[in-house]
């Protein structure tokens, strides 16, 4: 298990507030040490440590109460979140160029995988694409691009010939071109080259490889400088070994002062690393982890979501979702006015919008993660039946008038309206009359959420 050693660690701090209405100093001090011992264990570095501790305990002791959410799932969520944040908090993207070939320059010690990952991001690359919604702020999903980006490596570790070797035999295998005009050429000279290579090929991106050594020297960053100059790379990243901790950060901080980098490649992350290297980049470097190498196989590298990583550090996932679903309600409204709200049966179809994109993007979230408790894996048909069905009801809605939006009663009443809105939004009169019900139990499961018992009722469509 990922940080299995972390995740325990952290789950004796929660136990320790079983029973506790409040939080309070008091009673989070023994926890708080609890939390500090475990990110210390995890080889997290000790200036981090200690403002995260600091963070999460100003937090703790000034949260106000949610109803039915437990102190101690109130502690997870806050040290989920500022977990996130350490970790740079939104995933970091790979910048693409705009004209010419995109040129993803990567650098790093001996041994951490640098190589398979050259071959691994050109897999990533051509396969697979982080495809984002543009309309709304739903949920990013992997999807198979049709096309990808054609890729070229570039075989610049010319002091290791089995490196050159192995760059060829793995680009073979996924099937892109390698650019290796041996180990007597000067390593600016086959970047300079192997980019006239790729444009004349049309790549998309050119992945150059670089010499890596066992410990940071002159020759390495000078070299790597040269190779800089020539390139003008799009993406320069540093690539680092997750089981080396805190000593992970300390590099991409030389990396980035010695020779300005974009951010780094965290490999090996499928071992029983401890987290360090994960919870320190970002915050002792300033510059995002982008992706992660989680095995030996061509598709273990995957973009680095910190909320994500988040949730598996903590294992505690449907936590988590239950917290913020409260949460968002908390948010989306003041609760009372949400609680009057769904009293006077007020709850309508801009609410029901809101709440539906909401539950839609955590749902489909945690799924592609797959990693949440008690949560089943979902195929991607499924994520994009949850999109379509979303996309569908907001055609509906959309057709509606402002007051029928406000007052659903009006079309539970009269199927003339529903018949219109189904015209407008090119839907059934059947699917139009399916969502106002649902707008109906919707209420009733709000009230549930607020812990509000008498049981609402759903009224029967008139025909
Ligand atoms: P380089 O010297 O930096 O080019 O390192 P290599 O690419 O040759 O990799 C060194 C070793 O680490 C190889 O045996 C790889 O299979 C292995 N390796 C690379 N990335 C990962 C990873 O994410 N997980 C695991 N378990 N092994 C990896």
């Amino acid at each position: 298990e990922m940080f299995g050693q972390l995740t325990s660690g952290l789950e004796s701090a929660w136990s320790k507030l079983r029973g506790v209405d409040v939080l309070t100093k008091e009673n989070i001090a023994e926890p708080m040490r609890d939390i500090r011992r475990a990110l210390l264990e995890a080889d997290v570095s000790l200036p981090v440590v200690r403002r995260f501790v600091q963070a999460v305990s100003e937090q703790a002791v000034g949260v106000g109460l949610i109803r039915g959410v437990k102190p101690d799932q109130q502690l997870v969520k806050i040290v989920h979140d500022e977990l996130v944040k350490l970790m740079g908090g939104e995933v970091s993207e790979l910048v693409f160029a705009k004209t010419g070939p995109t040129v993803i320059l990567l650098a790093g010690l001996q041994g951490v995988g640098k190589t398979t990952v050259c071959a691994k991001l050109a897999f990533y690359l051509k396969k697979l694409v982080l495809y984002i919604p543009e309309e709304i702020d739903v949920f990013p999903i992997l999807r198979e691009d049709p096309h990808g980006k054609s890729c070229m490596l570039v075989a610049g570790d010319v002091y290791r010939p089995a490196a050159t070797d192995q760059l060829k035999i793995l680009g073979e295998q996924v099937g892109v071109p390698v650019y290796a005009p041996g180990i007597d050429v000067k390593p600016a000279q086959i970047a300079k080259q192997g980019l006239e290579e790729a444009k004349k090929m049309k790549a998309d991106v050119v992945i150059v490889d670089t010499a890596g050594r066992l410990q940071i020297d002159k020759t390495m960053m000078d070299e790597l400088k040269e190779m800089k100059k020539v390139l003008n790379p799009t993406e320069l990243l540093l690539v680092v070994d997750a089981m080396t901790g805190q000593e992970a950060a300390a590099l991409v901080t030389t990396f980035n002062i010695e020779i300005g980098i974009t951010g780094a490649i965290l490999t090996k992350l499928d071992g029983d690393s401890r987290g360090g290297a994960a919870l320190s980049v970002k915050e002792v470097s300033g510059k995002p982890i982008k992706l992660v190498g989680r095995g030996e196989r061509m598709e273990d590298l995957e973009p680095f979501y910190p909320d994500r990583m988040g949730g598996r550090i903590l294992g505690m996932g449907d936590v988590l979702t239950f917290v913020e679903k409260a949460q968002e309600v908390m948010r989306q409204e003041d609760a009372e006015d949400l609680q009057k709200k769904i009293m006077s049966a007020k709850f309508d179809f801009n609410d029901f919008l809101k709440q539906t994109r909401t539950v839609a993007r955590m749902g489909s979230m945690s799924r592609v993660v797959g990693m949440i408790p008690g949560m089943g894996k979902v195929t991607p048909a499924q994520i994009r039946e949850a999109e379509k069905s979303l996309k569908v009801m907001e055609s509906m809605i959309n057709a509606m008038t402002p007051e029928e939006r406000e007052k659903p009663e009006l079309l539970a009443e009269s199927p003339a309206r529903r018949k219109r809105v189904a015209t407008e939004s090119g839907k059934t009169e059947q699917q139009v009359a399916q969502l106002v019900a649902q707008l109906f139990q919707m209420r009733v499961r709000m009230k549930n959420l607020l812990g509000v018992m008498e049981g609402g009722s759903i009224p029967a469509l008139s025909n």
